[in-house]
């Protein structure tokens, strides 16, 4: 067992921790009021190489790994979480399904973009009516000569305004009463296909989340991505490894509470003493650094599992429900420990736990990650 870095991965932690420090940090306040999307530290990331980390160099990848990217996710995320999400659906949920499931053909025509930073990866499956159950999706995608004219709708979906193309899911057949449900590469500018950016959320200000309206809209029929049939299959493998990223952005926000915490309570005195002083505070912040520590080490085994090309489908699940979970318990512990300072945005710990409520309900509910794992563990 080695449980070290390797001189790579710690070449990309180094870069990457001091890019979030001097560059992503600073603004995160203010985007969090103005809800502005971080254009310009996008195309810093992609001027860094970081948009392709764990895409093959041919398509303008980096060929990293996936600790490599966790770290850059958690890193930006202990920073600022909306560009966490960014990034971390950029990668997994944008540029993924392409690069597992793409023709050549595909990966030359849309994984590129994606790596050189030219678009920002998006993936449409949950619609008004399938969320957690996924395979209730309602769009349509209706064959018609050589093409696919698609209807329907899709909600909360990530990036979709900074994309050229996402992949979306759409039932493309019904036997016998069962959908056919497949993967089709949709362009954003697609005449009939309309991006609307209004939701007013709770957190993650900063993010770009839409709600897509297909309405007769044509695609040619080689846009299809993998197996017809096979849609729904392939956004399941999609998310396992989104869920690495959200367990990633989940430990940055609670690295950068505990931080906050550990770093006011030597700072404030009540009856004469520095808040620090007081056990009670102390065993906070040990069970802070406890958890951290033990959903950092599940997210890089996850990721681990994942580059060894080993079934990782339960411990991606148990990565993103333990890290998401101690996320949100950190962020209200980092608040009680500033006291009525933490209710206070400047302080921004109320930032992080209305940013961390995300993590417990995008990419499969904390419920569904228990049924993933009861599953596995054969309940
Ligand atoms: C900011 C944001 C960004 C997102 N980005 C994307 C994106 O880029 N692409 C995309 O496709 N989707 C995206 N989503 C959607 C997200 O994945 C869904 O919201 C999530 O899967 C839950 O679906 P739902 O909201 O329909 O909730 P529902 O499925 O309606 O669930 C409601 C509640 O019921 C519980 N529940 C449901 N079924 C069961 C069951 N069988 N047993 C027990 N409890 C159950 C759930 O756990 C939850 O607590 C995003 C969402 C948000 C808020």
């Amino acid at each position: 067992m080695d449980f070290d870095l390797t001189a790579e991965q710690k070449m990309i932690q180094k870069m990457i921790r001091k890019f979030a420090d001097e560059e992503v940090a600073p603004g995160a306040i203010d985007r969090d009021r103005t809800k502005e999307f971080p254009v310009k530290i996008f195309t810093q990331l992609s001027k860094m190489g970081m948009m392709g980390l764990p895409f093959p160099a041919q398509y303008g990848g980096g060929e990293a790994d996936t600790i490599s990217f966790a770290i850059v996710t958690e890193e930006l995320s202990r920073a600022c979480a909306s560009t966490g999400i960014t990034y971390s659906a950029h990668i997994s949920l944008g540029g993924a399904p392409l690069h597992l499931f793409g023709t050549e053909a595909q990966k030359k025509k849309y994984l590129t973009p994606i790596c050189e930073g030219d678009s920002l990866g998006a993936f449409g499956l949950t619609e008004p009516n399938a969320g957690s159950d996924a395979g209730g999706t309602q769009t349509t995608a209706v064959e018609d000569g050589d093409e696919f004219v698609i209807n329907g709708s899709k909600v909360y979906i990530t990036n979709a305004s900074y994309a050229k193309h996402l992949a979306i899911t759409a039932i493309t057949n019904v036997k016998n009463g069962e959908k056919e449900i497949s993967a089709i590469i949709v362009p954003t500018d697609a005449e009939g296909l309309t991006v609307i950016d209004q939701y007013e959320k709770m957190g993650l200000h900063a993010s770009n989340t839409t709600e897509l309206v297909f309405d007769n809209v044509r695609v040619p029929k080689e846009n299809l991505l993998g197996q017809r049939g096979n849609g729904f299959q392939q956004f399941l493998v999609t998310l396992d490894g989104g869920r690495i990223g959200i367990g990633a952005m989940a430990v940055g926000i609670a690295q950068a509470a505990f931080e906050r915490a550990l770093s006011y309570s030597k700072e404030r005195k009540q009856f004469g003493k520095t808040l620090s002083e007081f056990q009670i505070t102390q065993f906070k912040l040990a069970d802070m650094a406890m958890k951290i520590e033990l959903a950092r080490n599940m997210v890089y085994k996850a990721a681990w599992l994942k580059d060894q090309g080993r079934p990782f489908t339960k411990e991606a699940s148990m990565c993103k429900l333990y890290a998401s979970e101690i996320a949100m318990e950190i962020a209200n512990e980092a608040i009680q420990i500033h006291g009525g300072y933490g209710y206070m945005k400047p302080y921004e710990v109320e930032r992080y736990m209305r940013d961390a409520k995300l993590l417990e309900i995008g990419e499969g509910t904390s419920e569904v990650q228990r049924m993933v794992i009861a599953r596995l563990i054969g309940c």
